[in-house]
């Protein structure tokens, strides 16, 4: 193995990929080599349960340029990136799904634009037709709120995919936060970024292991993280409602002042009466989330850990 630097690092996070693994390397292996660049090709197991760990090290056997680091346990593909991005020593840093849903030709094209002199290229896919309609109107739906209320905005459609420079690898790793929305971290640390655009393929083998509650999750993790817009907002519903209520009890004073008193309504007030309760409930749960997030980021604990380091560790 060599413990010189190479120009490219590729990072994969793997869960449960045995059946994408050989189309996988068989397309990337030949594009790299073809490419010259020296490369290093990082492999991530995230806690897979099939055989993805023994078909990574019989693939390392045979191709040294390919490091496997072997996670303890599914610490999730947001820690399984940064684990790579922690220990890969490219110039460039490439995280890319094992699927083959991310192009790896792209990658030599990456590379040209980053020598123009970029430090980040990103990939962003401009057709997602393979994505169900559903899963195509919420991912628009949660980056234009994510845009509306989160500073810096994130890049619609664009995902992990991307190349990165060494300052931006070295800038990301400075961020202490253990819980990490990827998408997010990536678009804060800024630099100079161009982008491509690309057709997103369809999954080679396996299945997808982002459910629908799994992105709605990730979703809100990725709004908690960068905003504090859902925290503050109920200050001013509240002063919102307050008024009306004054108001409200103005018309009232005035109206029996005017016409005696009325028999109140019982359907009017038990609407209010619950409407209110659900919107208190919902502000509540609202500084559930973050509190949540205060608890699990004071706490401290790492963000992964590495099972057996590899050979070629720092
Ligand atoms: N992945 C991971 N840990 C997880 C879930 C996924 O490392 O807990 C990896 C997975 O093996 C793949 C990449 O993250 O290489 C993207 O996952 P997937 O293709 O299921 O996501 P989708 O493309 O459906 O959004
Ligand atoms: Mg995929």
């Amino acid at each position: 193995m060599t413990h010189a630097a190479p120009t490219l690092s590729i990072v994969c996070p793997i869960h449960n990929e045995e059946e994408a693994l050989p189309g996988f390397f068989a397309e990337l292996l030949p594009l790299l080599e073809a490419s010259g660049e020296t490369h290093e090709i990082l492999c991530i197991n995230d806690g897979s349960r099939d055989a993805s760990l023994a078909v990574l090290q019989s693939y390392q056997q045979r191709h040294p340029q390919i490091r496997v680091i072997d996670l303890s346990r599914n610490f999730g593909k947001e820690a399984a990136l940064s684990c790579g991005l922690d220990l890969a020593r490219g110039q460039a840093v490439v995280p890319i799904d094992a699927d083959l849903q991310d192009p790896p030709e792209l990658i030599i094209d990456m590379l040209r634009v980053w020598r123009q002199g970029f430090d980040v290229v990103l990939a962003q896919r401009t057709d997602r037709s393979q994505d169900s309609l559903l899963k195509r109107k919420t991912a628009e739906w949660f980056y234009r709120f994510h845009n509306l209320i989160s500073e810096p905005p994130i890049p619609p459609n664009v995902g992990d995919f991307r190349l990165l420079d060494r300052k931006v690898v070295d800038a990301l790793k400075q961020l202490p936060e253990r819980r990490r929305f990827m998408k997010g971290l990536f678009a804060w640390v800024g630099f100079r970024q161009a982008t491509l655009p690309y057709a997103r393929r369809v999954r080679t083998a396996g299945e997808s292991k982002f459910s629908g509650w799994r992105l709605w999750n990730f979703a809100l993790e990725g709004i908690t993280s960068f905003s504090t817009a859902p925290l503050r907002i109920w200050a001013y519903l509240g002063l919102g409602i307050a008024l009306l209520a004054f108001l409200f009890g103005l018309f009232i004073i005035g109206h029996t002042l005017m016409y005696g008193r009325d028999l109140p309504g019982y359907a009017s007030m038990i609407t209010v009466v619950l409407f209110l309760g659900g919107i208190q409930l919902i502000g509540l749960g609202m500084l559930g989330e973050y509190i949540g997030r205060i608890f699990s980021e004071t706490k401290g604990r790492p963000i992964y850990i590495i099972r057996e380091p590899d050979q070629d560790a720092p």
